[in-house]
């Protein structure tokens, strides 16, 4: 469609980065273009209507940027998992594995329960680990994962796969495939 010819547009490859062998997905052209940005706003307002949401959970750090309006867009409230020590209040963690190492994650406590419906939102997926720990995380704190959005999923690195048992029917809803 149009919108998907405009966000892949906006979208910078950068060769080399983080390190050799990887191409990175670079979305910053994307946030400086009004009309994309509100154009993918928009899409995520769309799914959160389309799941059922009542929630965003945004996934440090660029799930903020895109989480954020669109929470407001779709008008339900935004709730940032952030990085082990980032926040202030009594937390709920999740360690999950990358290729070298480990990382953890949290989220206050109080800002889910049950009855919560949670749409998950991120710019990259690429391996899955990331969101996995999330949706973990979610779950734990008592809420219901109404689906996992993203605005490219990066087909060859096999996260859906990976994903499919933690969503457990829940939809991953990507506008971008490569
Ligand atoms: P995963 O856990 O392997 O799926 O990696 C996803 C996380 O790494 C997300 O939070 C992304 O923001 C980030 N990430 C991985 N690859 C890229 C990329 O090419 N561009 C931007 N972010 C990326």
């Amino acid at each position: 469609t149009d919108v998907t010819t405009l966000l892949l547009s906006r979208i910078r490859d950068v060769a080399d980065y983080p390190e050799p062998g990887v191409m990175f997905k670079d979305i910053t052209p994307l946030l400086a273009d009004p009309a994309a940005f509100t154009a993918l706003t928009d899409a995520l307002a769309g799914i959160v209507g389309s799941t059922g949401a009542t929630k965003i959970v945004g996934l440090e750090a660029r799930g903020f940027i895109l989480g954020a309006p669109a929470a407001v867009r779709a008008g339900v409230g935004f709730i940032p998992v952030r990085k082990a020590g980032k926040l202030p209040g009594a937390t709920l963690s999740q360690a999950y594995d990358l290729e070298y190492g480990s990382a953890e994650i949290e989220v206050h406590a109080e800002d889910l329960s049950s009855g919560d419906r949670v749409l998950v939102v991120d710019d990259v997926l690429a391996t899955g680990g990331t969101a996995e720990a999330s949706i973990q995380l979610i779950r734990r704190a008592g809420a219901d994962v109404a689906g996992l959005a993203v605005l490219m999923e990066l087909g060859f690195l096999g996260g859906r796969a990976r994903l499919e048992p933690a969503l457990a029917g829940a939809p991953l809803e990507s506008l971008l495939t490569v």
